[in-house]
């Protein structure tokens, strides 16, 4: 049965989230041939990002533009999207499963006395149902959640189901609508963003994490040569955090990031159950330990008995005279 389905987008620094894309192709699904209406909050003109939306397969899109939605308050961004969505009454409503995605769709389920399914990695339309896949017990089991009627309400994560392709033959209204944005009692003063340069962790198809065994900070250069020579980026457990070679931005697990790239190679990481918590579920593993005993091997697709030290720089080497 079509659907009408919103899909909240997500911009920063002025460009959309990959996982924008990924949930307007989920949105798809939900909708079975119903309509996807996009909903794209800030401040400013909103027009290119919303069509932006449009060329990912949004049928149209509703932008809020704001003073106060410049910068995100999960007060000023539920006021915006609720009064598109009490405009739209859709049966479904998408977003990303990122930190504002985490904080923003709880808030809005319990304004609309809704259901959330959340941090789902498959979904599947099975006619008169939609089924949701989503980890449990940090990754180590999934469960399938069927949603028959009311409103769907799910987030995803990123990096698990396909965007569709860009198309921008393809057409589609982008219309602003004006919203009383008030009572916003968090004031943000400045946002300095600790993440790695370049790709977003919870984005990023490939991923060289270092562990305590990486021994320093310096130790962490030839980590992000690997990484650039494969368009990836660095990412950490917390034993390296802890040790002060890195910062705790950079840390994958249960108390960190939860990543799933395409290729994740970790180097002088043990593999405690918290760290795999947040790297289990990346499609190839690859590790580079000297204990030929260490946990990490156990979810590894191909495993590097040696030290990293040795081990990287002969992968960089190859891979440079790849041309990869
Ligand atoms: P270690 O366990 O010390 O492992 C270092 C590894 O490096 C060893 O296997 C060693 O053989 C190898 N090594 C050393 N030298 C070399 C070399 N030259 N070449 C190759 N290999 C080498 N951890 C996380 O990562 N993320 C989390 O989110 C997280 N959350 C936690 C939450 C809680 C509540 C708790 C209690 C713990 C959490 N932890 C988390 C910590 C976790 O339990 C481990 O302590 C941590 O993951 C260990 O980090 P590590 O693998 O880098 O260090």
């Amino acid at each position: 049965m079509s659907k009408k389905v919103v899909v909240i987008g997500e911009a920063r620094e002025g460009s959309l989230r990959n996982v924008t894309f990924e949930a307007i192709a989920a949105a798809k699904i939900i909708s079975d041939g119903g309509e996807v209406v996009g909903v794209l909050c800030g401040a400013g003109d909103l027009q290119e990002s919303g069509r932006e939306m449009v060329y990912y397969g949004a049928d149209r899109v509703v932008t809020v533009s704001h003073e106060e939605l410049k910068t995100y308050t999960s007060e000023g961004y539920v006021q915006a999207v609720h009064a598109v969505i009490e405009d739209e009454s859709p049966e479904g409503i998408v977003m990303g499963h990122t930190s504002i995605g985490k904080e923003l769709t709880p808030k809005l389920a319990s304004r609309l006395q809704s259901g959330l399914i959340s941090d789902a990695t498959e979904v599947v339309n099975e006619g008169n149902s939609v089924v949701f896949t989503r980890p449990i017990y940090s990754g180590k089991a999934f469960e399938k959640k069927a949603i028959t009627d009311g409103i769907t309400f799910a987030t995803i994560r990123p990096n698990n189901i396909p965007s569709l392709d860009r198309n921008d033959s393809l057409q589609g209204e982008v219309t602003e609508k004006g919203v009383e944005i008030k009572n916003i009692r968090t004031i943000i003063k400045d946002v300095i963003r600790k993440s790695s340069e370049g790709v977003d962790l919870s984005e990023a198809k490939v991923i060289v994490a270092g562990g305590r065994g990486v021994k320093s900070s310096e130790g962490f250069k030839p980590l992000e040569e690997l990484a650039e020579v494969l368009g990836g980026t660095v990412g950490a457990s917390r034993g390296a955090c802890d040790a002060g070679y890195c910062d705790y931005a950079l840390q994958i697990g249960q108390t960190g990031k939860v990543v799933t790239p395409d290729l994740y190679i970790a180097c002088g990481i043990s593999g405690a159950i918290q760290h795999l918590a947040g790297m289990s579920n990346s499609k190839v593993i690859v590790a580079i330990n000297k204990d030929p005993e260490a946990n990490i091997f156990n979810v590894a697709d191909y495993g590097i008995v040696g030290d990293l030290f040795e081990v990287v720089p002969k992968l960089i080497e190859e891979l440079k005279q790849l041309n990869v």
